[in-house]
């Protein structure tokens, strides 16, 4: 397979752009490679740069829940940039936008858009800061809520882990008031809210951690959460950014049956556009400027064309629940078919699944916290990842990123992806 123009183009980003890419998960370092550029894509199919066609499981790491491409959510998009792109005033697609999402999302009171799910986390916990009065925030080992500085603290064994901060430019003062549990293990929070309880402001969690691979909520955990919340006075925040519109259109809060008081949105919510979103209850959501005291902005905030695109993906999803029962039949089909060739020639893996998420780990393990998914070997990950991409399968280049399968995935894309992954365990 030719590589030559993505080559080429890496030579030249690296030069001009750090590492060569605008997102870290987008570098092909810790596979021991350099990224193929995507020219274009279509369905479940990307296409590099080289003419190199792959089926894709990143899906531009969830929006393309209908596939690359989507003629409707195009149409929308082309008919609303004829009007003009930006006005940095208010349009009637915002309005529309927030109303659907109010009158189809329960509990949903009020809405406010952003332009990324780290700007969505990131007013959520100063609306849930505003409203408490208080300043502690407590937040899951291996759970990712974006880059903004308090969030970015996730390492640590041990329940009290308080504070040190995960990047350098952090200072920190920053996230000293972040408090770091394990996941799945709701006696490690409750030890956090016996010593601060009456400084909490809130939890944060990512009802399916889909940034350390895939991990799922136990049994109780996000319900004993909630609960601990609704005890202390502290403000329950579902980071929903990748399963909000994804489990099903109510998003985890649906399918565990949750009351979260705040939801943060992003990535299937903006159809590919840059858009995210945060909204709850309405006594917390009047916290915000220019009701409240809460300060929080944007120029391009609820910009027209992002809205369009948004507004199309989530009406279709909507409307046609039965999309979520097609795409768990195709990512069951596939995760059930790579088991059946795991446990036929003995790999030592495990694959974790909801729904249309899935990750293989390189562990025998069963993957329950950060921790543990931190045992993968990550070598054996890479060289599965080599393979994988030689014969047109594109994975996010991470163990610890997830597969996304989308409406657009096939019988057919199935069997060609089982076909190379019986060729990687025959040929490892
Ligand atoms: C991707 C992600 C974010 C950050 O969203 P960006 O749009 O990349 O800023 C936050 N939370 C979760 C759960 C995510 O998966």
């Amino acid at each position: 397979m030719s590589a030559e123009k993505s080559e080429a183009l890496y030579e030249r980003a690296v030069k001009c752009i750090p590492g060569g890419v605008n997102s870290p998960v987008r570098a092909y370092g810790s596979v021991g490679m350099t990224p193929r550029f995507i020219q274009g894509a279509n369905g479940p199919y990307v296409f590099d740069e080289d003419g190199n066609k792959y089926i894709d499981y990143v899906g531009s790491w969830g929006p393309m829940i209908l596939g690359h491409n989507n003629p409707m959510i195009l149409e929308a998009v082309i008919k609303t940039c004829q009007s003009g792109l930006s006005f940095g005033a208010a349009t009637r697609l915002e309005v529309e936008m927030a109303e659907f999402i109010c009158q189809n999302i329960k509990h949903m009171d009020m809405v406010r858009m952003v332009n990324s799910g780290t700007e969505a986390v990131m007013s959520a916990i100063r609306a849930a800061r505003g409203y408490t009065g208080r300043n502690m925030i407590v937040k899951f080992a291996g759970c990712y809520h974006g880059h903004c500085d308090a969030m970015l603290v996730k390492a640590g064994s041990g329940v009290m882990t308080a504070g040190i901060p995960d990047s350098a430019g952090v200072p920190e003062g920053c996230t000293r008031d972040t408090m770091t549990a394990v996941y799945n293990d709701l006696d490690s929070a409750r030890e956090i809210f016996l010593r601060y309880a009456d400084q909490i402001a809130a939890v944060i969690v990512e009802p399916v951690a889909a940034n350390m691979g895939v991990v799922l909520p136990e049994k109780g955990f996000l319900q004993g959460l909630q609960t601990l919340c609704h005890d202390h006075g502290a403000v329950f925040i579902l980071d929903e950014v990748i399963t909000g519109f994804r489990l099903t259109f109510g998003g985890a809060a649906e399918y565990y049956d949750l009351e979260p008081d705040l939801r943060t949105y992003g990535k299937i919510i903006g159809a590919g556009m840059p858009v995210g979103a945060y909204g709850g209850r309405k006594e917390i959501m009047d916290m915000v400027a220019p009701v409240g005291p809460v300060y929080q902005a944007g120029t391009l905030s609820g910009n027209p064309v992002a809205m369009a695109a948004g507004l199309a993906q989530l009406k279709f999803l909507c409307e046609n629940p039965q999309i979520y029962t097609q795409m768990a039949k195709t990512a069951s089909r596939l995760f059930e078919g790579m088991e059946k060739l795991l446990a036929r020639y003995e790999v030592p893996c495990t694959l974790n699944s909801m729904g249309s998420l899935g990750c293989l780990y390189f562990t025998r393990e069963h993957v329950t916290n950060y921790e543990i998914a931190g045992h993968a070997d990550t070598e054996a990950f890479a060289r599965y990842f080599r393979y994988m991409i030689d014969h047109h399968i594109h994975l996010g280049p991470s163990q610890f990123e997830a597969m996304f399968i989308s409406a657009s995935h096939t019988e057919e894309t199935t069997a060609e992806t089982l076909e190379a992954f019986e060729g990687w365990i025959k040929n490892r």
